[in-house]
């Protein structure tokens, strides 16, 4: 009996082991919780991140000074393996640092690794064989970047699990890595950014996994995905706007990596490349997809051995240059997004749509792992990898001779400070521009004005930037300079199916999304808004390669002297907006020639600035130079009143008196982050004042001490209940007393909403759009339905859930059509980021100092306004146009160049004694569109003017 009763006590205890080894074996997705430390042995002294932080992996969000202890002190004690840089300071302060890892010997002569490395970037210099001896013994360079979207924030843990393992291990497969590899661990592309957000959820979070909790929803203010600006860093790679991405992009260029991986954090499953449609065409294909699918094969494999979820492909392209994989992909390394499943937004926990729960600590082992797989699999192939590094600038070099394009140029003439921002920005990524020291021709021009341009004789000014693609970053430069990328042709014809079946859908039925993730024009000419062509000849011109000193002196302004009478200041670039905003808003006073001006023996052209020295404190003299001196304005001392010619001198009646612009800028709930942030950026970068303000204080009096009210992108219907009946009548009374508001792109809308009133213009299909065919049977229904894509122009409160994570930039909406006959073509389908060519009206004064007649403007939505019939129309989609509205990207065949055409872009309406300035669309675009500058701060500094 006491046998079988102790069998019995034995069998129960093995079946109770037998039954715990299944659940290890088959883990509730409840309770799955990954064990970052089975790849050791792990050498003693080297802390574990734990020990430092003092919670478990995901159990608590972790700040960026708690990061850098962690890290300080994971490489105080691995002297041997790890290298901390430190590579430039964020708006906030924070020091950004790469961490670089490897094996002692290659630590040991790191130096010598990267000047090895940047011998491959360069086939005029280094032979195939030399770079063949240097793949051979030299480690590669990987670019791990993390957390470049601050909430999403599974990457910034992820990334000191993968610092210890690369620290502390002597597990073989780490060894590996440690000697094939130099790998670089951003820490933390957005510091800034993560900061808000974790600072805001530790102070809220309660670990609750209900979607409506308060923890998933990060208040206006907070928007961690943002850098401290506002502005999406990962759409920052054509002009490197910000300081951040300025950090990296240099750290970059100096290591030159061979695979970069940006860590992200949103979907609903992970994700690794291959990439989805549409690819970009100058990527070198097959190669990019060779490695595309290698690593994300390996991956696979990992993936598949945890029985964790994955996708490739989707809706994940490599089109468009500014993210921070297409930069390095463009650059000859493999570059990467990965999106893991959790933390961010999610939080600690979350709830799935089917029930289950994605916990932080699973998304941050999924982006250990895949981290970890990336650097073997990259290990593994090292010599091929460095190979294909090098052929990559070869093959860019040798493919030359068969391309069209074999040069662009750029005049200075119309703004010799842009162009010169323009060129700067070029020579970040090593680009070789040269400055023709003598007017050159050439008969095989092609304007960026016009798409599949034909060629024509053209004479450029000595002065021109010429840039060649005869050299090594051929592949780079043509990205980014082309005057148009077209897509896959299967993309296009997909996406012209999905629109042709939404237009035979019924009312009320959903449609059918389009597959654009982003914006489909950049092309740095056009968005600059410079005086461009490409040509097809590479003719000798006499000049000298740029350098920093010289673009640094175009950019530099002047004074000819000290005035007697008055300074006179020409409207030659566009920092001569701000620069008078500047003026005016230090207490000088500045006034306008609102006709041809004659001064200091010469004639100046209309909308020319005059600073009278009588009517201004001795300052202005100081000032005026130091302000000229670092915006770039060259300004021209007069000392006699005396007119040689004309009816109008620097003490002419035409000569009227600005005011100070007080501005206030709406920054509040409904208001598009990036809009907002864009404003912010653009007004520092050049000392401009504003108040920011929130919807309610601007309804409960707060424009009392002002007289111009910007309403950035945002949301129609958020503006419209945020300001109320009672907000509506106060911005009507500010404009009709002598206040300019001006409005952008979604404000735009909300001004023309039928209950707002605050234009004349009407949207086009909109109820109240009475061009729009009167025989329309059910015209309720073909009103513009604001889009569902956060940050766009909804009427909606933005979705938790985004439709992925790079979606947010551009407000693809989907207007609903009423009938299969009906209004289908009467709707605008919405643009995904096109430049179109707008006409100038150059009567007016928003149009001051513009001397172009066709501007380039990006458009990201379907809404179009109307002619104004009560105002002004200073940029308009011409009615009539001889050419093509089209400049650059993609649009909906039948229905955007028909729908488009008659509108505006530009309109300014009086009312009272004030003005309601519409922009159609956000003029700082990421802070790299900046063709309207000019028209933009017309409507600030004319205020109260005209
Ligand atoms: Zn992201």
């Amino acid at each position: 009996m006491k046998t079988k009763t102790l069998l019995f006590a034995a069998y129960c205890i093995l079946l109770t082991a037998f039954c715990q080894l299944a659940v290890a074996q088959a883990p509730n997705p409840l309770d799955e919780k990954f064990d970052f430390y089975t790849r050791g042995e792990y050498r003693a002294g080297v802390p574990r991140p734990q020990s430092i932080l003092r919670y478990d992996v995901g159990d608590h969000h972790t700040t960026y000074a708690q990061m850098e202890q962690v890290i300080g002190a994971i490489a105080a004690a691995a002297p041997d393996r790890v290298k901390v840089y430190d590579i430039g300071t964020t708006n906030e302060h924070r020091m950004q640092h790469l961490v670089a890892i490897s094996s002692p010997e290659n630590i040991a002569r790191i130096d010598e690794i990267k000047a090895n490395n940047a011998r491959l970037t360069d086939p005029r210099r280094t032979s195939a064989a030399e770079a063949n001896a240097i793949a051979q013994n030299n480690p590669s360079i990987a670019w791990m970047a993390y957390t470049i979207h601050g909430n999403e924030s599974s990457s910034f843990e992820a990334f000191m699990q993968v610092v210890y393992q690369l620290a502390a291990s002597n597990e073989p497969a780490t060894l590996d890595i440690l000697k094939n590899t130099v790998v670089l661990v951003v820490t933390g592309e957005n510091p800034d950014g993560h900061e808000r957000f974790v600072t805001w959820y530790n102070s809220v979070a309660i670990g609750n996994a209900d979607r409506n909790a308060i923890e998933h929803r990060e208040p206006w203010a907070i928007w961690g995905r943002a850098s401290h600006y506002r502005f999406n860093l990962n759409r920052d790679t054509l002009v490197f706007t910000q300081k951040e991405s300025r950090n990296l992009q240099k750290a970059y260029m100096e290591w030159n990596p061979q695979v970069a991986v940006d860590h992200h954090g949103q979907p609903s499953q992970y994700f690794f490349p291959p990439t989805g449609l549409p690819t970009n065409p100058n990527l070198p294909q097959p190669v990019t997809a060779k490695w595309e699918d290698r690593y994300g094969r390996a991956n696979a494999a990992a993936f598949d051995a945890n029985r964790w979820d994955y996708y490739v492909r989707d809706i994940f392209d490599a089109f468009y240059p500014g993210y921070w994989d297409m930069y390095p992909s463009l650059n000859g390394a493999t570059g990467m997004t990965y999106e893991t499943d959790g933390g961010g937004f999610k939080g600690l926990r979350w709830t799935r749509d089917d029930g289950t729960i994605v916990t932080l600590r699973s998304s941050i082992a999924k982006h250990y792992v895949a981290s970890m797989t990336t650097l073997e699999t990259n290990a593994k192939y090292k010599v091929e990898r460095l190979k294909d590094f090098y052929d990559f600038r070869a093959k860019g070099i040798a493919d030359n001779a068969r391309s069209k394009m074999k040069r662009v140029v750029i005049d200075p003439t119309s703004d010799r400070v842009k162009a010169a921002e323009l060129i700067e920005v070029l020579r970040l990524s090593n680009i070789e521009v040269k400055a023709a020291s003598t007017s050159f021709s050439t008969s095989t021009a092609h304007t960026y004005m016009e798409k599949d341009a034909k060629a024509v004789s053209k004479t450029f000014p000595a002065g021109s930037y010429i840039i060649d693609l005869d050299q090594p970053q051929r592949i780079f430069i043509k990205a980014i300079l082309e005057q148009d990328t077209p897509q896959d042709k299967a993309f296009v014809d997909d996406n012209m199916a999905r629109f042709k079946r939404n237009q035979m859908r019924g009312k009320g039925q959903p449609k059918e999304d389009y597959g654009f993730y982003d914006i489909t024009a950049w092309s740095l000419p056009l968005v600059f808004g410079v005086d461009a062509y490409w040509t097809e000849d590479v003719g000798s011109v006499a000049g000298t390669m740029v350098d920093a000193e010289q673009l640094a002196a175009a950019k530099r302004g002047s004074v000819s002297g000290r005035a007697a009478i008055s300074y006179v200041i020409p409207y030659e670039t566009d920092s001569t907006g701000p620069f008078v905003v500047r003026l005016l808003q230090n207490g000088f006073k500045v006034a306008v020639s609102t006709k041809q001006l004659n001064a200091g023996g010469r004639n100046w052209k209309t909308g020319t600035f005059v600073v009278r020295v009588s009517r201004n404190p001795d300052t202005i003299h100081e000032s005026i130079a130091r302000f000229a001196r670092e915006m770039g304005v060259n300004v021209t001392a007069v000392n006699s009143g005396f007119p040689d010619e004309g009816d109008t001198s620097v003490g002419g009646e035409s000569v009227i008196s600005l005011r100070e612009p007080k501005i206030v800028v709406a920054a509040d709930e409904g208001v598009t982050q990036e809009s907002y942030g864009s404003l912010w950026w653009t007004f520092d970068k050049h000392g401009v004042k504003f108040t920011p303000m929130t919807l309610s204080s601007i309804r409960g009096g707060g424009l009392k001490n002002y007289n111009i009210l910007i309403l950035p992108d945002g949301s129609a219907g958020r503006y419209s209940s945020g300001f109320g009946a009672s907000g509506i009548s106060a911005l009507k009374e500010f404009a009709s007393g002598g206040g300019t508001i001006v409005t952008l792109s979604g404000a735009s809308i909300f001004a023309a909403l039928k209950d707002v009133g605050l234009t004349s213009s009407k949207l086009v299909g909109s109820d109240e759009d009475e061009e729009k065919d009167k025989s329309s049977d059910d015209k309720k229904d073909s009103k513009p339905t604001p889009s569902p894509t956060p940050g766009s122009k909804s009427t909606e409160p933005a979705p938790i859930e985004m439709k992925s994570d790079r979606a947010d930039g551009i407000a693809p909406s989907l207007p609903p059509i009423a009938s299969p006959s009906a209004n289908a073509t009467k709707v605008p389908e919405a643009l995904p980021g096109s430049i179109m060519r707008a006409t100038v009206d150059r009567t007016t004064y928003l149009t001051f100092g513009v001397d172009r007649d066709e501007m380039p403007v990006l458009m990201a939505s379907g809404y179009f306004f109307r002619y104004s019939k009560e105002g002004t129309n200073a940029l308009v989609f011409d009615a009539n146009p001889k050419k093509p509205l089209t400049i650059s990207g993609f649009v909906w065949e039948g229905n955007t160049e028909r729908l488009l055409k008659g509108t505006a872009y530009v309109i300014d309406e009086s009312t009272g004694s004030g003005h309601v300035v519409l922009f159609a669309e956000d003029p700082f675009f990421r802070g790299m569109t900046r063709a309207i500058t000019r028209p933009f701060f017309n409507s600030i500094i004319f205020n109260g003017v005209f």
